[in-house]
């Protein structure tokens, strides 16, 4: 499918049925898979033959889904697990041990921000984060000789950073370690990072892909383009023996798919994560109309963050769409097309106007949760970042009256008529 425009891939990709089969993807809800003789499925165990044999490693609808997503990227092979955590988890632990060290957006999301900064701390692996609108001299001066590899969002959940992400290939590629760049909030609609040099792509599939709040999910994309060879020293799980597959090499038995192959034959199989194909299957009807959705959620958004900008109650916006924003620039060359619906702003008199608006919207309804159909806000002072103190707010880069809007794909003339009453109310 890789001669077809996005549009086309998100409907047609993935799943190729078979004459007189079903159109429609199946949902394979089946622990396990039968064969003939009891050599073929030794095989299997090898993997000298490709097969299913069991779900927690593999399954046929979730491959479908997965392939899909690879083709949306323009990855070599994709994998998809239970949640996006499971996904940046897993797309660090399959390069990186303990003893070993990587960088991380300092704005990257607070999910991200725990698994780096505590729980895999806890398993040996230490991460600095950095801020990566610093210059690259600067920069560079983060990695180590343990280093094994640098995450950063492309736009980033809340702060909405857009990452300069030449910038930051070129930086890992100069200390031979890959650039995994988490595209949830983008999505390949938008943002294709391995087209700038990118190595690796992880998705919260719970957010756009899905678009509908039904299921959470994950995806790891890889392009198939790090040289783990050339830095075999570095990334020898890639590139010496493994004695849990009878000593098989990855990149050499594997070459371009050594990367997803690994962390489907060793991290599935013993972390489990997979995601349901029923879940699967959702994602999938989700995929078939993902441009048509950024293209309406991008569309009201500006919408709403030109109206909330001229509003004489609202003292800041932030949202890469309005010339004036920080990451316009940034965002015109790596998003084109627009870069997502979520906006975050900010109510002049801080946090009690700011609860007041909220407790005021009829449409636009309160959860913890982004990036899908409906408009839903979330103010982190109250929620998310609920623990913290005013000060220590301030140093987490949020203000008491900060607002987390994600503008849904109603008409968007609701959506505003619905922020302009409670912003009476405020
Ligand atoms: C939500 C989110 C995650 C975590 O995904 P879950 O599916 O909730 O586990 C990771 N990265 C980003 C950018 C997210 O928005």
């Amino acid at each position: 499918m890789s001669d077809y425009q996005i549009e086309t891939k998100c409907i047609q990709s993935g799943w190729q049925p078979e004459n007189g089969g079903p159109r429609m993807l199946p949902i394979y809800q089946s622990t396990t898979f039968k064969y003939d003789t009891s050599e073929h499925m030794g095989k299997l165990f090898d993997l000298e033959e490709e097969g299913y044999f069991y779900t927690r490693l593999q399954n046929p609808t979730n491959d479908a889904v997965a392939a899909k997503i690879a083709d949306l990227e323009g990855g070599v092979a994709a994998m998809l697990t239970s949640s996006g955590q499971a996904a940046n988890f897993y797309a660090v632990f399959n390069i990186c041990e303990a003893g070993e060290h990587v960088i991380c957006a300092s704005s990257i999301y607070g999910g991200t921000f725990n698994l780096l900064g505590v729980t895999m701390k806890k398993l040996g692996i230490e991460c600095t984060f950095v801020d990566v609108d610093a210059p690259e001299e600067e920069l560079a001066k983060a990695f180590k000789p343990n280093t094994r590899a640098v995450l950063a969002e492309s736009i980033a959940n809340p702060a909405l950073v857009i990452l300069d992400i030449e910038k930051m290939a070129r930086l890992a590629h100069s200390h031979g370690v890959p650039l995994i760049v988490d595209n949830t909030f983008a999505t390949p609609v938008n943002c294709r990072p391995f087209e700038w040099g990118a190595d690796i792509v992880t998705h919260s599939t719970t957010k756009y892909m899905d678009g509908h709040a039904m299921q959470v999910g994950g995806a790891i994309v890889d392009s198939g383009n790090f040289d783990w060879e050339a830095y075999g020293d570095k990334f020898h799980g890639l590139t010496t023996p493994d004695d849990s597959y009878h000593g098989i090499i990855y990149t050499k038995k594997f070459g371009k798919k050594a990367y997803i192959t690994k962390a489907t034959s060793q991290l599935m199989r013993d972390l489990g994560s997979i995601p349901s194909p029923m879940n699967c299957f959702l994602l999938n009807v989700g995929l078939e109309t993902l441009p048509l959705r950024m293209e309406r959620h991008c569309y009201n958004a500006q919408k709403v963050a030109e109206f909330l900008q001229a509003h004489e109650k609202v003292a800041s916006v932030n949202f890469a769409g309005l010339p004036g924003d920080k990451y316009h620039e940034l965002a015109k060359k790596y998003m084109p097309k627009g870069t997502c619906g979520v906006i975050s702003f900010e109510l002049k008199g801080g946090r009690e106007p700011a609860v007041r608006f909220m407790d005021s919207l009829k449409l636009a309804s309160i959860v913890t949760h982004v990036a899908d159909a409906k408009t839903c806000v979330l103010h982190p002072a109250s929620h998310t970042h609920r623990q913290l103190n005013d000060q220590q707010l301030k140093e987490a880069g949020i203000s008491p009256g900060m607002i987390r809007l994600s503008v849904g794909i109603e008409n968007v003339q609701d959506i505003i008529q619905d922020l302009s009453q409670a912003l009476e109310q405020a």
